[in-house]
């Protein structure tokens, strides 16, 4: 097995070296083992990020948006060329298997780079309020942003904050995660080859406590675009008070997935799946199963095939199956929390502890079935982030709107009915960004973001550059 060296950072059109030798080694969670080296920034290597970024700015500002253009087509080119690369870096880091990788998570970074090109051509940036009166408005740029990033969909949560941050003219320091660094870093050789001008992207490598909290510090950077867990939200925002930076949030979700009687045949089936993709780590998981009392029995029997019939296994494999979990510590986190919905009365009706039978080795979870889940057990509380899905009966429409509204998150949630009138009524009702009806998927372009604790931004499309820009208004234009 080669381990890769993964050492510099991308500064100021340079991939330099560290200032410090603080070496990280990033695990494969098929096998446990190292597959790349990178270094953990320090303070001189975000000073020199921010400064880069810094003095990048004014010029990339006033940088024509046709030249701007031609830059994102060219990285739309150089992306497609590579990436089948970039789907093998993500598959080794994270252990989305490889099929999965190709399909979904590399090619989400393609398809943001096509739909933030059409949105930018599209976008006016200046433009009159009050013509008569002559007050104009100009949407300008915030300046330097730093961008941090999860694991989970790394290109996804990547390509969503340094497109529209191009677009809308600033200038950025990316700090991917630690643990999925390579799909960021292969990202900027990306960037590079395009041609972006020096210093317009700039990339650290760091963790929390190290890049990432001097990165929310620093008295140069006017904004932070975060995607991760509540938990360094919450941190992050404290941190970033001091300079009053604008602060940008992606959190965590607990989704809940309402099915009514009248539902599709396939909504149940379709549901639970949801859940075990990606190994069960996305936000908008809809890892609450909420199920009308007449059609309980047939859900859980339903929801315990899907779950028996899920493959597991290493993520070079090709086919349709699920990968491990990233790391150790997430492995041990899933699996404290499905012993805990066991200690706490919830019936376990498919998979449950340790590792599936035939894997010795690698962060695997069985893909879980919880039945006869309260909405107070923690296992409906708590974001597990792995496959484990909770079902939950209920009776009526206020009772099933009370208990997905009763969570501290509110990203996503998902009404599964025949009735048109119902499934609108009820997405009016419930507090999240997102309200997926019927298993409809959402236009490209469409704002990504939550309410409560899962966040206040909204990433995609014309809100995603919006989140970069400042408001000037003048009067007396005319
Ligand atoms: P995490 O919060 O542990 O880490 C995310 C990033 O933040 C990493 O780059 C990490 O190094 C950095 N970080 C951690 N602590 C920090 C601090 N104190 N200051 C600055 N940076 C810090 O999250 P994770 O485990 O990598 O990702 C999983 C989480 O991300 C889940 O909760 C998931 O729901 C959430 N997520 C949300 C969205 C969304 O759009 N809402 C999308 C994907 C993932």
């Amino acid at each position: 097995m080669t381990v890769e060296s993964k050492k510099q950072f991308y500064i100021n059109g340079h991939w330099v070296n560290p200032s410090e030798l603080n070496d990280f080694d990033v695990i494969n969670p098929s096998n446990e083992e190292v597959c790349a080296i990178i270094s953990l920034g320090g303070q001189d290597d975000t000073n020199a990020a921010v400064k880069a970024a810094k003095d990048a700015f004014e010029n990339w500002w006033h940088t024509p948006k046709e030249k701007k253009l031609n830059l994102l087509n060219k990285l739309l080119e150089i992306y497609i060329k590579r990436s089948k690369e970039m789907a093998k870096s993500i598959s080794i880091e994270m252990g989305a298997p490889i099929d999965w990788a190709n399909d979904q998570q590399s090619e989400s970074g393609e398809s943001h780079i096509k739909t933030f090109i059409n949105k930018f051509s599209e976008f006016k940036f200046e433009k009159y309020y009050d013509k008569n009166k002559g007050n104009y408005i100009s949407h300008e740029p915030i300046g330097v942003c730093a961008l941090i990033t999860p694991w989970n969909w790394p290109i996804n949560q990547i390509a969503l904050k340094v497109l529209p941050a191009f677009a809308a003219g600033c200038t950025m320091v990316l700090k991917p995660s630690e643990i999925a660094p390579l799909s960021g870093m292969l990202f900027a050789e990306m960037i590079h080859e395009a041609g972006f001008p020096q210093g317009v992207f700039n990339l650290v490598n760091g963790d929390g406590p190290g890049v990432g909290t001097q990165l929310t510090c620093h008295s140069d950077v006017d904004m932070v675009s975060f995607t991760g867990s509540t938990r360094a939200g919450k941190l992050i925002t404290k941190n970033a008070a001091n300079t009053i930076k604008r602060v940008s949030l992606e959190l965590g979700g607990k989704g809940a997935n309402i099915v009514f009687a009248d539902a599709d045949q396939k909504a149940i089936r379709r549901g639970v799946r949801r859940v075990f993709n990606n190994s069960g780590q996305s936000c908008n998981a809809p890892t609450r199963l909420l199920v009308e009392k007449s059609i309980y029995e047939r859900a859980i029997k339903e929801a315990k095939e899907v779950a028996d019939k899920t493959k597991v296994d290493i993520a070079e494999k090709s086919g349709q199956h699920i990968g491990p979990v990233v790391s150790k510590i997430q492995y041990e986190k899933i699996q404290k929390l499905i012993h805990k919905g066991i200690e706490e009365g919830a019936t376990l009706t498919a998979g449950g502890p340790d590792r599936p039978a035939h894997l010795n080795k690698g962060y695997f979870v069985r893909p879980t079935v919880f039945a006869d889940v309260n909405n107070d057990m923690t296992i409906a509380r708590e974001e597990i982030f792995g496959p484990v899905i909770s079902i939950i009966p209920f009776n009526t429409e206020e009772e099933a709107i009370k208990i997905s509204n009763d969570t501290s998150y509110g990203l996503t949630n998902y009404i599964q009915t025949n009735d048109k009138e119902k499934a609108q009524r009820i997405a009016r009702q419930l507090r999240s960004g997102m309200v997926e009806i019927n298993g409809e998927s959402f236009a490209s372009g469409s704002p990504f973001g939550g309410y409560k604790q899962s966040g206040n931004g909204r990433e995609g499309g014309r809100w995603g550059i919006e989140e970069f820009l400042e408001v000037k208004s003048i009067s007396g234009w005319k």
